[in-house]
């Protein structure tokens, strides 16, 4: 199915035809592309729009959303007018943007997937091997540096306000726009003397659809086109701080997306479930040297593609692939520099595992190949997207040759990723810290996939319940998050009446019934989260402090020696446990294991201060006022910290110091009436 340089011309498909017309009218003004020799760009800016439908842009035929700047860009530069994502999520979906390599080759499929493997090559990697200086901005805590996507980049900036409350969708914790512009731009004109690779990430088209004035006045009945407006005006300030900055004309700029989104189309609200082209489809737009204006990708463009078009046109090379880690994209520079070339289609393929994953449903896997598209469910779709681009009338039955031949392809593939080379696969128990890498969701089987055969309902027929879950959940998360936790206990437990069985489900139904103190029901929740999502540790914390407040220390203790051992990167089960065996008055292995915590993150003072307290306990006063000026060193301005530190001076007959600290701690706290005391008994010192 995959045409490679075969030699023979393929004459273009009409759905390109229907493409280029809708161009032809909407950028009217064009001259012909021509080909021209240009440098290579010194910087590569890469702008993902989170969330953003195709459709809605000008230049790829909207007429009612004001996309100004994003039409200029795409008259200036170059554009593919059909181009593909291979998941509606947003961190899978970048993931395959980064590295070129579709999700079953990534291993990252969901947003809370464990980070992308260390030694898979990223656009940032690559550009950073090559000399360039390296920054990301993004706006959503899934592209965190906890997705493995900061590895490459010199300076990662994925700060958000979480604070302690994480009752909600992770996907919405967001940063406005405005703000990640500002940074990178700031970034940029520290450095443009340098060759530079900046990625910024606007996560504003993702809902809750709040887009500011005066978009939100004039999108007033449609919010998600005010929230596409707002980000090409940020476009269009990013545009102008080059122009400002002096290096417009050495920058290539390229704006994609990682999906679309339903607004309703197929009963789907927002992204994530099915795989129809309303979240598939995005733009593709580029403008810089190189690129001449006007130039059209004449096929199929598809996330995956993206890698190696990008260090082609940045005249990087590329690292050779390596077995497991074969790249499927091809390089569609030569279209963009003018170059002639035939009109040649690859296939795409796409994925929803979320039926699956969170609600035993069947997953949804689909193949685009030219003008077709073949979506295989239960009950099975065909496409003709060149007369049916919104994807109403399925030709499943009127067209079985075509469909076989769709099926039989999207099975090959299928195959390959169900035993991959240099297979993941591997026989006997898998450790916890690899099943964390591989993508620890609790349906991960051994070998790193779900198996795409096994039976689940269509999720074509779960729409309805899909909403009704989505709605309880929402619905259950504000509450606690407002405190409300008997309203949000009734929402969790209705979930649990339908049959929802997911890790969310369980995880925040213990949190609204630890909210009403009923910690062995609470308990039981976490007990059946942690196995959906066993790398999760707020888990273990959670279920340790059910059992504590339930009376079990043992119980408690049990749960977290448990969450170490299944998440060996977290430190702060280690801690946890360490105060819970001091507080339960074991005091040894206390000791062992604050010291273990501190051998695994130094960085957090109260370890250093509980340490010394258990040590300067049993006696050794010189060890405990070593540990004691490690986490003063840490947190100066903490009076606990400080006065113990005084009250060993003390006991080691150094009166004066001992004041010295004393007198600090008042400093740092003026009512720490114990230091006052001590200060008193020490006399004049
Ligand atoms: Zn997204």
């Amino acid at each position: 199915m995959i045409h490679r340089g075969s030699g023979v011309p393929t004459p273009p498909r009409r759905l390109l035809i229907a493409a280029a017309a809708l161009l032809a009218a909407a950028c009217s003004r064009e001259r012909a592309p021509a080909t021209v020799a240009a440098p290579a760009p010194r910087h590569v800016l890469l702008v993902t729009i989170d969330t953003l439908r195709a459709d809605r842009l000008g230049c790829y035929g909207a007429v009612d959303v004001a996309t100004p700047n994003l039409d200029r860009l795409a008259r200036e530069g170059g554009m593919a007018p059909e181009a593909l994502v291979h998941v509606p999520l947003t961190r899978p979906s970048h993931v395959s943007i980064f590295t070129g390599l579709y999700p079953s080759q990534h291993g990252v499929r969901d947003n809370i997937s464990p980070p992308l493997a260390a030694d898979v090559p990223t656009l940032a990697s690559v550009f950073k091997a090559a000399g360039f200086r390296t920054s990301g901005f993004v706006s959503s805590i899934v592209l965190s540096a906890q997705s493995g996507l900061s590895r490459g980049f010199d300076d990662y900036s994925d700060r958000f306000d979480v604070g302690t409350d994480d009752a909600r969708f992770l996907d919405t914790l967001q940063r406005r726009g405005d703000i990640t512009t500002t940074e990178a731009t700031a970034w940029l004109a520290e450095r443009v003397q340098d060759r530079t690779f900046t990625w910024v990430h606007l996560y504003d088209p993702h809902d809750p659809y709040e887009p500011p004035e005066p978009y939100a006045s004039r999108y007033a009945d449609r919010p998600y086109d005010g929230e596409v407006a707002w980000s090409d005006e940020l476009i269009g300030r990013i545009d102008s701080a080059l122009t400002r900055l002096g290096i417009r004309d050495q920058t290539l700029m390229v704006v994609t997306s990682d999906h679309g989104e339903g607004l309703g189309e197929h009963q789907e609200p927002v992204h994530g479930f099915f795989v129809y082209q309303t979240t598939l489809r995005v733009p593709f737009i580029v403008r810089g040297p190189g690129v001449v204006a006007g130039a059209r990708i004449p096929a199929l463009f598809r996330s995956v593609d993206l890698f190696p078009t990008l260090l082609d046109l940045a005249r990087v090379s590329a690292p050779s692939s390596s077995e497991t880690q074969s790249r499927p994209g091809r390089s569609r520079a030569a279209p963009l520099r003018g170059e002639p070339v035939a009109a040649d289609e690859d296939t795409s393929f796409a994925e929803s595992l979320t039926p699956k994953i969170h609600y035993g449903w069947s997953d949804l896997r689909a193949i685009v190949d030219g003008r077709w598209k073949y979506v295989l469910a239960p009950r099975p779709e065909l496409y003709d997207l060149a007369r049916d681009p919104s994807e109403q009338s399925n030709l499943i039955d009127t067209e079985p040759a075509r469909s076989r031949a769709l099926r039989a392809a999207l099975e090959r593939h299928l195959a390959t990723e169900s035993a991959p080379a240099g297979s993941r696969a591997s026989t006997g128990p898998v450790p916890a810290d690899v099943v964390e890498k591989l993508g620890a969701l609790g349906y991960v089987a051994v070998g790193g996939a779900p198996d795409p055969s096994a039976a689940g309902a269509d999720p074509k027929d779960k729409i309805g319940e899909y909403r009704t879950f989505n709605r309880l959940l929402r619905e259950g998360l504000v509450a606690l998050r407002e405190e409300r936790y008997a309203d949000s206990a009734e929402r969790f437990r209705a979930l649990a009446s339908h049959g929802v069985d997911s890790f969310e489900a369980h995880y925040y139904y213990g949190r609204a019934l630890a909210g009403l103190r009923r910690w062995r029901e609470a308990g039981a929740q976490f007990e059946q989260a942690i196995p959906r999502l066993p790398a999760f540790s707020a888990s273990y914390l959670a279920l340790a402090d059910c059992r504590k407040e339930a009376g079990d220390l043992a119980g408690a203790v049990r749960a977290l020696e448990r969450g170490r051992n299944a998440v060996r990167t977290d430190a702060r089960l280690q801690r946890r446990l360490a105060e819970l065996r001091r507080d339960s008055g074991d005091f040894a292995a206390a000791e062992r294991d604050f010291r273990e915590t501190i051998a695994r993150d130094p960085a957090e003072a109260s370890q250093w201060n509980s340490l010394g307290m258990l040590v300067g306990a049993r006696g050794d006063l010189v060890e405990a006022e070593r540990l004691f000026r490690e986490a003063i060193g840490r947190e100066p301005h903490e009076a606990r910290y400080t006065y113990n530190l005084g009250l060993t001076l003390e006991r080691q007959h150094r009166p004066a110091e001992a004041a010295a600290m004393f007198r600090k701690t008042l400093v740092n706290d003026p009512t720490f009436a114990a230091a006052r005391d001590r200060l008193a008994e020490l006399g004049n010192q």
